[in-house]
């Protein structure tokens, strides 16, 4: 059974056979999240750096972009990166709990976010191994199937499989994944593409990505997260 047609049957199923709410487990209809927890995700605030989204008082750009300006133009988040979002992430990622993928994409799919192709960020091929899916080419296909978005599989690597990010303090994570990445001119050359991730917490690993897309010849490169992490 291919991938699509899993995701379609288990669509059914969940209409077929409620379910309880994986936060509280209250009774949550075909939905995965019951609504009281639902209304508890914390939308991304309006008041954000336009350029990466952490939250700002007049929506100005932030300092630290302002310091150093991303390679990326753009940033759009749906939830603010704090419970019970995080639990919601941490299913995704490490659990299998796929079901989980519309409620995490909702506020990303207004009409006016637009670009020419998804690139879901890059796991190395080791990593990969070991999880056994990449979340955000998950979360891809799924905006991608919502607004007709084409999502490019192939056009970005990750060519050094660097340590976890969340492990180093933010001041060793740009040096980390500097050089991480490669990207095929022949499918980004002349394109706005959206890199879909999880959460952004520096930007260190979607600059890096970026900057390898723009020097492929995008000519346009937003990100596109799940959830911002506020830095203290
Ligand atoms: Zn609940
Ligand atoms: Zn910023």
């Amino acid at each position: 059974m291919n991938r699509l047609t899993l995701n379609t049957c288990l669509k059914i199923a969940q209409r077929l056979f409620p379910q309880n709410c994986y936060l509280c487990n209250a009774e949550s209809g075909a939905y995965p999240i019951c609504t009281e927890c639902q209304a508890d995700l914390t939308l991304q605030s309006i008041h954000a750096c336009p350029l990466c989204a952490h939250p700002t008082p007049n929506s100005d750009i932030c300092g630290s972009c302002l310091l150093s300006p991303p390679a990326y133009q753009r940033t759009l988040a749906a939830y603010q990166y704090h419970f019970p979002l995080d639990k919601l992430i941490h299913a995704l990622k490490y659990q299998h709990q796929f079901a989980l993928v519309d409620t995490l994409i909702n506020p990303l799919l207004l009409a006016e976010y637009r670009a020419d192709a998804l690139i879901a960020m890059p796991l190395h091929p080791l990593r990969l191994r070991e999880r056994g899916y990449n979340q955000s080419l998950l979360l891809a296909n799924a905006i991608s199937q919502q607004n007709g978005i084409p999502v490019l599989t192939h056009a970005a690597s990750r060519i050094r499989n660097t340590p976890s990010q969340a492990g180093l303090a933010l001041k060793f994570r740009k040096t980390n994944i500097l050089q991480a990445f490669s990207a095929d001119p022949a499918q980004v050359s002349g394109k706005h593409i959206a890199i879909i991730d999880d959460v952004m917490t520096s930007g260190s690993t979607l600059h890096s990505l970026a900057l390898s897309l723009i020097q492929a010849g995008a000519s346009e490169v937003s990100c596109w997260v799940v959830a911002r992490a506020v830095l203290k």
